[in-house]
């Protein structure tokens, strides 16, 4: 199981990140997740991203521990949920995390969304700071963050965050904000690295959504936002450049977020899927083709703008 272990790259304090995650979020079902959790393992993954808002923190971190792969050998991630940029409430928060996923560290920690009409990221900053110090952490950052966010804390920070976790994949590339990362010494982690959710732009097969489970809600809302969308999966250029090279529309979306030094979380309940997605170091785009998905972007957001979103109800 070891060899298959993917690469992984140093964030500015030297600690390794592996070049691609676990999306931890939309799990219908303990079993589903336990055996996608299960394959996943087997299939290379390390880096597992979570959020108190996904609801799985304590069956992911249930899974790990069953897993009998040792601790120092995982990166987990999780996040400072909205409602708790205070700093007394994000050491809380912190560790009611930590005991939810029945852990004595993380590996990263990131500040969810700026929120900026709350006004306070800037003392998350600092809580996060403090548990790097005191070494429960051992690399921190944020998430939704943009170019003027970050620069606020650049201004204030003892510790610059090392990873930005933002929406991102070749309708959304974001190129100069990535620009801006690099220049900064700021890893790009991609949430919706494939297009997001199927379900967040085609019904469920079912039909049937429980607008009562926060997560559902959200893709609810995003549905509705985005009806007749285009779904990165069935892109006409990116299924010319699979059938090309032998591999899965997906596996070529992946590919192009490793060579632009993207760390994709991808996220599926399938276990054919988390295998097909973990087989993308083993070969490399052309440079035609590397421009022809780098050409697809047109600033497409499905998900929520980081200005706006203050309110995510969190757990
Ligand atoms: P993704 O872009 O990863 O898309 C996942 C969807 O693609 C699922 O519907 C999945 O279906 C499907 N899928 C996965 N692999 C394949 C494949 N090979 N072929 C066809 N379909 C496939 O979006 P997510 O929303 O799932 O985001 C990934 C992760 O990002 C989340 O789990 C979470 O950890 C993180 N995230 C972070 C946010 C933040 O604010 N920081 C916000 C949103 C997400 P199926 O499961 O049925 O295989």
């Amino acid at each position: 199981m070891e060899n298959n272990v993917f690469p992984t790259v140093a964030l500015a304090n030297g600690v390794a990140i592996p070049r691609m995650g676990f999306g931890c979020a939309d799990f219908p079902e303990r079993p589903v997740l336990e055996k996608a959790v299960a394959a996943g393992l087997e299939a290379g993954y390390r880096f597992f991203d979570n959020a108190p808002f996904y609801r799985t923190e304590a069956q992911i971190g249930a899974a790990l521990k069953a897993s009998g792969i040792n601790r120092s050998e995982l990166f987990i991630s999780t996040k400072l949920p909205n409602s708790c940029h205070g700093l007394e409430d994000a050491l809380k928060a912190f560790d009611r995390s930590l005991r939810t996923m029945g852990l004595d560290y993380f590996d990263m920690y990131l500040i969810h969304w700026p929120c900026p009409k709350q006004g306070k990221y800037t003392e998350a900053w600092r809580a996060l700071e403090k548990l790097y110090k005191s070494g429960l952490i051992r690399a921190i950052g944020v998430s939704n963050f943009q170019e003027k966010h970050l620069e606020t804390i650049f201004e204030m920070a003892e510790i610059r965050p090392m990873v930005n976790e933002i929406e991102c994949n070749p309708y959304l590339s974001v190129a100069a904000q990535r620009r801006f990362h690099a220049k900064h010494g700021v890893h790009t982690v991609a949430w919706f690295p494939l297009g997001g959710p199927i379900g967040a732009i085609e019904p469920p097969a079912s039909g049937i959504v429980d607008e009562s489970d926060p997560i559902q809600a959200v893709l609810a809302e995003i549905r509705k936002a985005n009806l007749n969308k285009k779904v990165l999966l069935k892109d006409e250029t990116l299924a010319a450049i699979a059938a090309k090279c032998g591999k899965s529309v997906a596996q070529i979306i992946l590919r192009w977020h490793i060579e632009s030094d993207i760390i994709p979380i991808p996220k599926s309940m399938k276990p054919e899927r988390l295998f097909e997605n973990s087989r993308v170091f083993d070969f490399a785009l052309t440079a035609h083709d590397k421009a022809a998905v780098d050409a697809l972007d047109h600033n497409r957001r499905l998900g929520p703008d980081p200005d706006l979103n203050e309110d995510l109800a969190v757990s």
